[in-house]
């Protein structure tokens, strides 16, 4: 497997495998792999001739508070985890090459980026929106693989490939989750042991959440209700939202009529975790 710091390394690189008529696969990741990042390599893998992965802990993606210079990094894991899944390229670009002095372009999708984790994180989607327009000019995917587990960022990606008739196709993968429910993410490194047991709480909630629909519960207020009391009866969960909309256009819901995603945002400690589920009726 080969590892590339450099941009027009990488774009050499790129421009022999298309020579050759290879297709790309593209997995985006901020590193820290586990199984979550590694699923999506995998089902990169079975389409594509040619698998790249980048790696880059995205500045313009993080407001002024957050972990941007405490996010867990572990190179040498992750090439060797990418490595056993077949990757064939690691692109692990450095900060002054992607956003060299003078910088000044940004990519930004308007409305579905204002609500959920948008309405929290104010820059959050316009910075990832900028890398990952970035990364698919420099990588040149035939495919890109996000995880339904960031459910408003893959449709954020879908919408901006459409608007801007982008050439990539975007696939979006389920949710990988710990043994206990707990969605994996990176961020679980900030858990501490007490706290990583209260997230259960997350799922179990969107679970129960999910049987009252099943059962007729079409009023999304008295859902959202429930749901923010059932996350109230962990000490230290600290929701930040709870929200049920449609899957399009992530616009709250207030009577249940077809598909929903009920997401929601919970602070343990220093960790804001997010999950969701998408409930068909
Ligand atoms: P990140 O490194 O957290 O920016 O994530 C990189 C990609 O992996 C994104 O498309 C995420 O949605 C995806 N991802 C992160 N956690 C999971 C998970 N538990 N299951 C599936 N995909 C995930």
């Amino acid at each position: 497997m080969n590892l590339i710091r450099d941009l027009a390394e990488l774009k050499n690189e790129v421009r022999g495998v298309k020579s050759e008529g290879q297709s790309i696969g593209f997995v985006p990741t901020m590193g820290f792999l586990h199984e979550g990042h590694l699923s999506l390599l995998r089902e990169a893998r079975r389409k594509a001739d040619y698998v790249v992965m980048s790696i880059f802990v995205n500045p313009t993606q993080f407001g002024r508070d957050e972990d941007y210079e405490d996010y867990p990094q572990d190179l040498e894991g992750d090439q060797k985890k990418a490595a056993e899944e077949g990757c064939d390229l690691i692109f692990f670009p450095e900060k002054k090459d992607m956003y060299p002095p003078g910088y000044l372009t940004y990519v930004n999708v308007e409305e579905i980026t204002e609500v959920l984790c948008g309405a929290c994180r104010p820059v959050h989607f316009r910075g990832v929106t900028t890398i990952v327009a970035k990364l698919f000019n420099l990588v040149e995917p035939d495919r890109a693989y996000f995880g339904q587990k960031d459910a408003q960022q893959a449709l954020v990606i879908k919408k901006m490939v459409e608007d801007l008739n982008m050439n990539v196709e975007i696939i979006v993968c389920p949710t990988v989750r710990e043994e206990d429910g707990v969605a994996m993410s990176s961020r679980n490194k900030y858990l501490q042991p007490v706290e990583r047991k209260a997230a259960q709480i997350i799922y179990s909630t969107l679970l129960a959440a999910r049987e009252k629909i099943i059962a007729g519960e079409r009023n999304a207020e008295v859902l959202r209700k429930f749901m923010w009391q059932n996350l109230s009866q962990e000490p230290l969960a600290d929701p930040d939202y709870v929200e049920i909309v449609d899957e399009k256009k992530l616009q709250r819901v207030d009577q249940i009529q077809g598909p929903v995603l009920l997401a929601l945002a919970v602070k343990f400690g220093q960790a804001r975790l997010i999950d969701n589920l998408l409930v068909e009726v």
